[in-house]
């Protein structure tokens, strides 16, 4: 994202803002030592974890590991996008961002304002016109209060599209505009025509509140019921989940998410006073969709409707949740209710008591898999153990994960040993996938080459004496070797510039947190070099263990080609021989431009 706006535009602003004042805005900082502490605003806490450095311009928390520079605060704290960050320290700062077209960052402002123009439109049509009659009727008849309506700020869209662009033109925008946000999209005859018609409008917000998508309940024949906007800039449904604007407090209060899976479950159960309640909107749970409920929650509470070929199709993403370190309960319905049915028969205080029941996705998981396989039969119990491999695989605690392990092997009543093993066979399996399946936030952090990015970040002059000797491949956590990428190439482009090319990777708060290990360190050249030296060693180390599974499987194949170009392979690792991949050197070359 940040490739969009300037590199010089980002330096001058960053040059100007000072972090303390930024924070200083929102939390009363007090003086410590070099640096400020605060309470945290990102989690709750007794005593302040939250920490402020004016030499590196950045901030971090001990206790919720939230970090980053100036832009990062903001949009945690606000709310904002980067592009909105930016812009508004822009201002503080007196520099001046590039003006529209391109220079806004794919005209993202441009698709919020259509979006925005046009959920004025539709919520005025339902409230006050007779066009929006037959929105407002039924969803009154769903039991939604005007107060709510205006909450969610529900709308209706009519067949025809006039109407819609009128309004548009008295913002000054176009249809091509409206078109460009989903809102028109081309008909048959080559025309453009409304791409909501005569849907009940359920405007998708970002965390800050701008409405930057739609989801439309049919009235008429159309199909299909539910039709969302199309995947623009501002509307990308693997990362956002509806409601979250209004939930987020309410989440971080309660630490706790509660998950539903349409509009107007989300809406019943908010008005019916359950405030921390977010919807992903009917497709399955990304990483993001993972990373935002952890920034406010630290457990999720999935509510399933009483059907169950959905409730087995969805828990194959909760088990994203489990690996990203959230808690997760499941809260079931009676068969053959929604969410939506079950607080309109029974109210609100009925449906937090089924929250506060809910399960534990391990205890959960379990029974439904105990419903399709006979336990009393050797077979089923293999069965039902190899399908609790990747829940259990994925929980990130040691020992978090040893207990469920037990309570699984009793419950099912085979030896616990045994699934210990297969728990091993199967993760080493996951391990040897070509692509990294398990979020890096929970494999364990190196320290060798955290010291190293440290170091090389503090002194940039030391990258010179490594060049060619380390690549951002020798890097064995995700997180740093993405970090590693960004430093090999901005190399002394200074920090709060490197954490601003690091937003786009979700990483900054790792960054944050490396650069807080406040370590004296009398001579950083030769720990710089120690490291390399025993990083090298480890790479090597693990290329050759993971050849010598490669070569074991290609003796079994029989595949002797193979196996002679591995074996080749494998002596190459073993005498430590120069390792292609961009290097430290690129780092000076990259500073003298
Ligand atoms: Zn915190």
């Amino acid at each position: 994202m940040s490739g969009l706006i300037p590199d010089s535009v980002l330096d001058a602003v960053l040059e100007r803002v000072d972090i303390v004042e930024v924070v200083s805005d929102f939390l009363p900082l007090q003086k410590a030592g070099k640096s400020y502490k605060a309470l945290c605003p990102f989690h709750k806490e007794k005593t302040a974890s939250f920490n402020v450095s004016p030499d590196k311009q950045i901030f971090h928390c001990f206790g919720c590991r939230a970090g980053g520079n100036a832009f990062r605060f903001l949009m945690l704290h606000e709310g904002l996008n980067f592009y909105e960050a930016v812009k508004t320290l822009a201002e503080r700062a007196g520099v001046r961002l590039p003006r529209s077209g391109r220079g806004e960052p794919d005209g993202s402002l441009r698709l919020i304002e259509a979006n925005e123009c046009a959920a004025a439109y539709f919520h005025g049509l339902l409230e006050e016109r007779k066009e929006g009659k037959r929105g407002l009727s039924y969803v009154s008849e769903r039991g939604i209060s005007r107060e709510t309506i205006d909450t969610f700020r529900i709308g209706y869209s009519p067949a025809d599209s006039r109407g819609l662009v009128a309004a548009a033109g008295k913002m000054k925008m176009s249809a091509r505009d409206l078109e460009n946000a989903g809102l028109l999209s081309k008909s048959s005859s080559g025309g453009v025509r409304g791409r909501f018609r005569q849907r009940v409008m359920f405007p998708i917000s970002s965390v800050a509140g701008r409405v930057v998508g739609f989801g439309g309940r049919v009235l008429g024949k159309d199909v299909p019921k539910y039709l969302n906007s199309p995947e623009t800039p501002v509307y990308r449904k693997g990362h956002i989940l509806y409601g979250l604007h209004l939930a987020r407090e309410e989440m971080r209060r309660r630490q706790q998410a509660v998950l539903v899976e349409g509009y107007t479950d989300l809406v019943r159960l908010w008005q019916e006073g359950i405030r921390n309640v977010v919807a992903s909107l009917g497709t399955s749970l990304t990483e993001d969709h993972v990373r935002l409920v952890k920034r406010y929650a630290k457990e999720a509470v999935i509510v399933f409707d009483g059907d169950d070929a959905g409730a087995d199709a969805s828990l194959r993403g909760l088990d994203l949740l489990v690996a990203g370190g959230v808690r997760v309960r499941i809260a079931s319905l009676p068969a053959g209710e929604d969410p939506d049915d079950f607080v309109a028969q029974r109210g609100g205080p009925a449906m937090e008591r089924v929250l506060e029941q809910a399960q534990d996705i391990i205890d959960y998981k379990l029974q439904r898999l105990e419903s399709r396989h006979d336990r009393s039969t050797a077979a089923g119990r293999v069965d039902i153990i190899d399908e609790m491999l990747d829940t259990l695989a994925g929980i990130p605690h040691a020992v978090e994960k040893s207990e469920a392990l037990r309570a699984v092997a009793q419950r099912i009543g085979v030896d616990e040993q045994a699934v210990r093993v297969q728990l091993g066979r199967h993760e080493r399996k996951g391990a040897r996938r070509p692509e990294e399946s398990t979020p890096a936030a929970h494999q364990p952090e190196p320290m060798l080459e955290r010291t190293l990015l440290r170091l090389l970040l503090e002194n940039p002059e030391l990258g010179a004496g490594i060049s060619g000797d380390v690549t951002p491949d020798d890097f064995s956590h995700p997180d740093y070797r993405r970090i590693a990428n960004v430093l090999f190439v901005e190399g002394g482009r200074g920090l709060p510039v490197i954490m601003s090319r690091l937003e786009g990777e979700g990483v900054s708060d790792v960054l944050a947190r490396i650069m807080m290990d406040d370590v004296a360190c009398s001579d950083p050249d030769r720990v710089v070099q120690d490291c390399v030296v025993r990083m090298k060693e480890q790479r090597a180390k693990t290329e050759r263990s993971k050849l010598r599974i490669r070569i074991e499987e290609a003796e079994k194949a029989r595949d002797t080609a193979q196996v002679r170009e591995l074996l080749g392979e494998y002596q190459k690792w073993s005498c430590g021989a120069a390792i292609p991949g961009p290097r430290l050197s690129d780092m000076e070359n990259k500073t003298d431009e």
